[in-house]
């Protein structure tokens, strides 16, 4: 910060997203909308004087020390444990060289001094802290999920997030100089799971690139993603895992199917995306319950697309489904109504922020694959009902560009460096 100006925003802050880097392609491992936040935020902040280090874990041996992902901002690879992809769970016991790698970092004087730290997931979160105490700059922290949320939204045969992770959780929110909610939902959480006090909570809503994501005909991106133009395409997008419910869609097609035979001429369920986390075989478990259920035929998997591409796929789409158990926002959902196509999403978590239930999407209760059925049907079968939401869709998405998220987000900077004595309005 400027010497002498306390309303200044900060010269340089060290975003943490030690679990996966801002380099990952988003939609597979441990790569989905942690990442593209990030990204997102980092370059706008750039954009606006701001200079972000992100600190990530190196992965690989050959990784260089430092990566410029755009101009003001720089990716720091931190040796820290094994090189190879670790489950999350398995982090926790090299947060040590993490840290220490961090300090370093700063004491080399390479890049210099930070005005404050903002770290993204607990782990990242748990790091910050330390860093921050060190350099005496207030700690930022952004949960994206949390272990009692999660576990007390479990789907079936999903194993709950260990004792460590909450116990880490619950220190870090203690620690914490403030806490970004995506929600209002998530600032109830915080509080009611976590024992957040309302002074550290600021509630900021995540994103959406509206230059990328932007509506677009529709049968041209069908030809673009090789799909006929009277295709009637059901996708689902984001990482394959258990808590985001791809299931229910495939089931839901099954009773679409039952329910009208005609449209198997003309109906695809896209699942675009790669496997969640290391090691699991989801992917394989949709390929066996769409043949058991006599769908496979209009099954296609696809794996993780950019986002140029992604943006066309949702325009193909007759509707995005999100069917999750639990979303602390679901970016996917605010992309396709970018995109000018419907969404039609369980009604849980950031779900209800991200999408205008009636408006610009359906919200659906609960998690019975012929609930979401019945809603697809009536997008299929009622061109007015599809067109009025695809209408209302951008202008929802709209209300959510990245812009006042880096707006609210540097007045959260502003705030926390800024004396306490001087009123933000001050400094505007
Ligand atoms: N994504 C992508 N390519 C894919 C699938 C997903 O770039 O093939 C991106 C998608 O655009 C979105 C993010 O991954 O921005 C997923 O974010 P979301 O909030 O929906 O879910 P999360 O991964 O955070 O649970």
């Amino acid at each position: 910060m400027p010497e002498g100006d306390p309303c200044s925003l900060p010269s340089r802050v060290a975003t943490i997203s030690l679990h996966t880097s801002p380099l990952d392609q988003p939609g597979t491992g441990d790569a989905g909308g942690l990442n593209v936040y990030v990204v997102e935020v980092a370059r706008r902040m750039a954009e606006r004087g701001v200079a972000v280090d992100v600190f990530t874990r190196a992965t690989r041996a050959d990784l260089p020390p430092v990566v410029e992902l755009a101009p003001g901002v720089n990716v720091r690879h931190v040796p820290a444990g094994p090189f190879g992809h670790l489950d999350k769970n398995a982090l926790a016991e090299h947060l040590c060289p993490f840290i220490f790698g961090l300090l370093r970092a700063e004491a080399q004087g390479d890049p210099g001094h930070y005005d404050l730290v903002h770290g993204h997931y607990w782990l990242s979160g748990r790091a910050g802290v330390v860093a921050a105490r060190r350099w005496g700059v207030p700690m930022v922290q952004s949960m994206h999920t949390m272990a009692r949320v999660k576990n007390a939204a479990l789907a079936e045969g999903d194993r709950p997030e260990p004792e460590m992770r909450v116990r880490g959780e619950d220190q870090l929110v203690r620690q914490a100089d403030r806490l970004i909610a995506n929600t209002d939902d998530e600032a109830r959480q915080l509080k009611q799971h976590y024992g957040a006090r309302d002074h550290q909570i600021s509630t900021i809503p995540p994103g959406v690139d509206l230059e990328v994501f932007t509506p677009g005909s529709r049968s041209e991106a069908l030809a673009r993603v090789g799909l006929a133009p009277d295709t009637e395409l059901l996708l689902f997008v984001g990482r394959v895992q258990r808590l985001k419910a791809p299931d229910v869609l495939i089931r839901a097609a099954a009773e679409l199917l039952e329910r009208d035979p005609s449209l198997r001429s003309r109906l695809v369920v896209g699942v675009v995306g790669g496997l969640s986390g290391v090691g699991h075989s989801e992917p394989l478990l949709l390929t066996d319950l769409a043949e058991s259920l006599g769908v496979a035929d209009v099954v296609r998997l696809e794996p993780a697309q950019n986002r140029h591409r992604l943006a066309d796929y949702y325009r193909a789409a007759t509707a995005t489904v999100v069917p999750s158990y639990s979303e602390s926002f679901g970016l996917v959902a605010v992309e396709s109504q970018a995109c000018g196509t419907p969404v039609v999403a369980a009604r849980v978590g950031g779900l209800t922020t991200a999408v205008s239930g009636g408006e610009s999407g359906v919200l659906v209760e609960g998690h019975d694959p012929s609930d979401y059925a019945a809603e697809l049907h009536r997008l299929i079968a009622e061109p007015a009902w599809r067109a009025k939401l695809a209408m209302a869709a951008p202008k929802h998405a709209a209300t959510l560009g990245w812009s006042r998220t880096v707006d609210e987000l540097l007045d959260v900077y502003r705030t926390s460096i800024t004396p306490r004595a001087l009123p933000l309005a001050a400094c505007r």
